[in-house]
């Protein structure tokens, strides 16, 4: 069969391999549909402290179970189930979590094994009729967007800022719709990948330039709810408490790069208007449920967001094309 191995960063490589066997309490999945996020390219950039080449990558997975034709999507994040943390229901975050793609072979493969602690904790779910391969591969990011505005607290009346208008902040759009927020304005810098998401998720208002400005300017002054940041970005982390309505939740969604992850933070916005920083770290097995619930209800339309339906030759295009941010989202065929 042909995979997609991570060998060393800008190391990818199209390659042969022996068709996987199951182990006793793994299962064996033929892949549909693998999406890749942003996540994949920053892999393909620089590498990954928990990835040990070579590797097949993709995380974003759906597929038949071999022996049943079950269809199925897998989660991503794998919490132990066992410490004190998951214990407690905190399974995002897990001391012991591992991923697919990073600990095990992933999804850029035409066949993939599930691991028996994945399916030791629920991680694998049945895709509901109605719902097709591609959609169910985008169930994983988009549980972790519930993950990130279940922390954040959106719901119904909320004027909601997402700040980043790629994938992960176009589902940001959409399930803050699906939560009742009064008005959702989406923001990025780069006014061409605004223009493209804008076109499809529709926000009350696009943002691509002074941002704190704007943002109270749309609120008569008041500020925002909720502002997500779904982007790389220490700016655009101190924008955010700055257009923060009083009592505002502000998620730190995405993750900053490890050698520059500090920013400035005036602490009295925080203390005077009281406000909330939350962050975000992946999702567990039951945001995935829930995820592919809110597709298959129609609450959170995912299918119009996958731009691009690539084979796994193709792996690399795909790769550069979400570097690039000129697609929403690229999903792999193998
Ligand atoms: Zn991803
Ligand atoms: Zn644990």
């Amino acid at each position: 069969m042909k995979v997609a191995r991570f060998h060393a960063p800008g190391d990818i490589r199209i390659e042969d391999a022996p068709e996987p066997v199951a182990g006793p309490g793994e299962l064996k999945i033929r892949v549909r549909n693998c999406s890749t996020c942003g996540t994949d390219a920053k892999i393909h950039k620089h590498g990954h402290h928990h990835i040990v080449p070579p590797r097949v990558m993709g995380h974003e997975i759906a597929g038949e179970v071999v022996d049943t034709g079950a269809r199925v999507q897998v989660i991503a994040a794998i919490p132990c189930g066992r410490c004190e943390e998951c214990r407690r229901g905190r399974q995002t975050i897990c001391p012991n979590q591992e991923s697919m793609g990073y600990h095990y072979d992933g999804g850029f493969a035409e066949y993939m094994i599930v691991p028996a602690k994945v399916l030791a904790v629920n991680g694998v779910n049945a895709i509901p009729d109605g719902v097709g391969f591609a959609e169910a591969s985008v169930a994983e990011p988009l549980a972790c967007v519930l993950n990130g505005q279940s922390l954040a607290r959106v719901g119904a009346g909320d004027d909601v800022v997402v700040m980043g208008a790629g994938p992960i902040g176009c589902l940001h759009v959409r399930l803050a719709r699906a939560r009742g927020a009064a008005r959702v304005f989406l923001v990025d810098v780069n006014a061409e990948r605004l223009a493209m998401a804008a076109e499809l998720v529709r926000p009350d208002a696009v943002i691509d330039s002074n941002p704190v400005e704007q943002v109270l300017k749309l609120t008569g002054g008041r500020g925002a709810d909720v502002v997500i940041t779904a982007a790389a970005s220490g700016a655009a982390q101190e924008q955010a408490v700055r257009m923060a309505a009083r009592q505002g939740r502000v998620s730190f969604f995405g993750g900053l790069p490890k050698d520059d992850p500090v920013i400035a933070l005036d602490s009295n916005l925080v203390h005077y208007r009281e406000l909330t920083i939350v962050g975000a770290n992946g999702s567990s097995p039951a945001h995935n449920a829930e995820a592919l619930r809110l597709v298959a209800e129609g609450a959170v339309t995912v299918s119009d967001l996958i731009t691009h339906r690539l084979e796994l030759e193709q792996v690399l295009d795909g790769i550069d094309l979400v570097s690039r941010g000129a697609a929403i989202k690229v999903t792999i065929e193998p």
